[in-house]
């Protein structure tokens, strides 16, 4: 397909705002791709593999700005000059080469797949030179291209398409177009995306037509799987209400959650964000080879960290360097040693078991996994009707350095990617929330070069929105924690723009935050501001879809009132 279709593609959703117009123009779309064009269907997301897949392209603004000068011959100042006054770079892109191309007047037919298929070779790129290679390619893809389509490429490579297109969205028009909009098959193609993590397979099945089919969509060990989350309650009389009783009660550890898939005798980790921490936690795989049963599996638990000497356990911010460090792994292991608590199970000796109840679940890890304590262990665990039974394992999780409870209905089934009323948490109320960095400000004097105080945003439907801006709890150098010049060094390649000091940020580093208070605010595009926020810990292993939404602030807000 020709670049230019998709290009207009995007162009007409972004031209709308209204979710159901989106739907629609999507719907139409995905009817028109024929067979062999599907991997469109990544770039229609501003992608070019699947969610799962790490490959990234590694492409900031600075090479873009690059690749446009020197295919256009504009010089870069002039182009960043440009970018200030308009504020996106794809604008600019498509503002400078429809300029160029009144003169020279070159006409050339680019396609989607010469488009995926240069992109798809950035990541691939190392050592010597790379820089170069890269920008070859994209200079070969801005080379023939028109206005409109240089600003959708921009916006790719930048990774900011602002075609305000999500999961859900995509998930409707796939239902739209295949099962004309048929609710049923929308929760059905939800439950495949939330299984298969591969917006192309499942539009492969959809394709057919067969509700049937989609119902066949298993899960795979060794693909990664988007993870059961739990809804909050404050007290425990609300939590039996809510999952019935009797319950079971668990400890909720502090730590990383992991996912575990044994298949060939190969153990594959995943975070919550889909990342292969395989590597980076060797000690993990070994438990998992030596203390479970069976030939292949996927396992739901939480890793946590703990003493050496006290054989007490550390909050997830002193582990969390864990998630991230490719180097040294033997050394940081020794010196934060974590245990693994097994607490689900989703698929054991090729059988799916997410429609199993809950007890039965439970019951099969512990006959599978042989607890050793500090190594591996079945998630703590009572099965209760009693109030003060369940309140006296609450303070017990609490006087272990957990963080509270979590309450669990047996007959419920695990349901991949949602968060449900049949998984609940419960912890001593704590004023943190986890955001996503969108801004910041370069510091001065001391710290000049370095990104200092962030704004922080929470999401609503898709969008970001601001509700403060932080500067303490960073330290100033790396070694003493997480430091201002470690942060703006993960940060630059995410600049989106800058004025003056300001920069704009592509929304992708997860933080926890707390805070004494939340005040009404105009100045934030929330309309909140949180008072005294403090920096806790970068969370490598949040997805953006889990960070605190608008609501849950609104209702933090009136219960602060309260
Ligand atoms: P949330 O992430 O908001 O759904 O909060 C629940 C989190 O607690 C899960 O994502 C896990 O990372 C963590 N957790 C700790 N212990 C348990 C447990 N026993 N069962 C389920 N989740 C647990």
């Amino acid at each position: 397909m020709r670049y230019k279709e998709l290009s207009e593609v995007y162009e007409r959703l972004a031209s709308t705002s209204k979710r159901l117009e989106k739907i629609k123009i999507l719907s139409d779309f995905l009817i028109k791709i024929k067979d062999g064009e599907e991997d469109i269907i990544y770039l229609l997301t501003g992608e070019i593999f699947p969610d799962y897949e790490e490959k990234k392209m590694g492409i900031n603004s600075q090479l873009v700005i690059k690749s446009l000068s020197k295919s256009l011959g504009v010089d870069k100042e002039k182009i960043v000059e440009e970018w200030k006054k308009i504020g996106d770079l794809g604008e600019v892109a498509e503002k400078l080469i429809q300029k160029k191309k009144q003169i020279t007047l070159q006409f050339s037919v680019l396609t989607s797949e010469k488009v995926l298929k240069n992109l798809r070779k950035l990541p691939e790129l190392e050592g010597e030179g790379t820089i170069n290679k890269k920008l070859s390619l994209i200079i070969e893809l801005f080379n023939s291209i028109s206005g409109l389509e240089a600003k959708y490429l921009t916006r790719t490579l930048i990774g900011d398409l602002r075609i305000g297109i999500q999961e859900s969205t995509i998930r409707e028009a796939l239902s739209l177009a295949f099962f004309n909009g048929n609710k049923e098959a929308s929760e059905k193609i939800q439950n495949s995306i939330n299984k298969l993590n591969d917006l192309k397979e499942i539009f492969l099945i959809c394709k057919q037509k067969d509700l049937k089919r989609l119902d066949e969509v298993k899960l795979i060990p060794g693909k990664p799987i988007k993870v059961m989350l739990a809804q909050k309650v404050k007290t425990i009389e609300e939590g039996f209400k809510e999952v019935g009783i009797p319950c079971a009660i668990e400890y909720k550890y502090d730590g990383i959650r992991i996912v575990i898939h044994k298949k060939n005798n190969k153990v594959f980790l995943f975070t919550r964000r889909l990342e292969n921490v395989t590597k980076q936690f060797p000690e993990v795989v070994e438990y998992i080879l030596n203390y479970v049963k069976g030939e292949n599996f996927i396992l739901d638990s939480e890793v946590v960290g703990f003493d050496e000497k006290t054989k007490t356990y550390k909050p997830f911010q002193n582990i969390s360097q864990r998630v991230k460090r490719k180097y040294e792994i033997e050394k940081l292991r020794k010196e934060l040693p974590v245990e693994v608590n097994i607490f689900d199970i989703l698929f054991y000796n090729d059988k799916d078991l997410i429609n199993m109840k809950f007890e039965e679940r439970t019951k099969l890890i512990r006959k599978i996994v042989q607890e050793i304590p500090f190594k591996i262990r079945c998630s703590k665990q009572i099965i209760t009707s009693n109030i003060n039974e369940a309140k006296k394992f609450y303070e017990e999780a609490l006087k272990n350095n957990q963080e509270g409870i979590m309450l669990k209905n047996l007959k419920a089934i695990y349901n991949p990617g949602s968060r449900v009323g049949h998984m609940l948490k419960m912890k001593p109320e704590q004023r943190d929330f986890d955001l996503v960095i969108t801004g910041g400000e370069y510091g001065t004097g001391k710290r000049s070069g370095w990104i200092s105080s962030f704004i922080v945003s929470c999401s609503d439907e898709g969008e970001y929105l601001e509700v403060g801006k932080v500067g303490t709890g960073i330290k100033e150098k790396s070694e003493e924690g997480f430091s201002f010049e470690e942060l703006t060094e993960k940060i630059k390649p995410l600049i989106i723009k800058e004025e003056g000091k300001k920069v704009f940020i592509k929304p992708e580093i997860v933080v926890s935050i707390t805070y004494q208070e939340i005040q009404k605010s105009p100045t934030y595009s929330s309309g909140f501001a949180l008072r005294f926020p403090r920096f806790v810990s970068i969370r490598e292993d949040k997805p953006l879809s889990e960070i605190t939404g608008l609501e849950e602030i609104e209702e933090e807000f009136k219960n602060q009132k309260n």
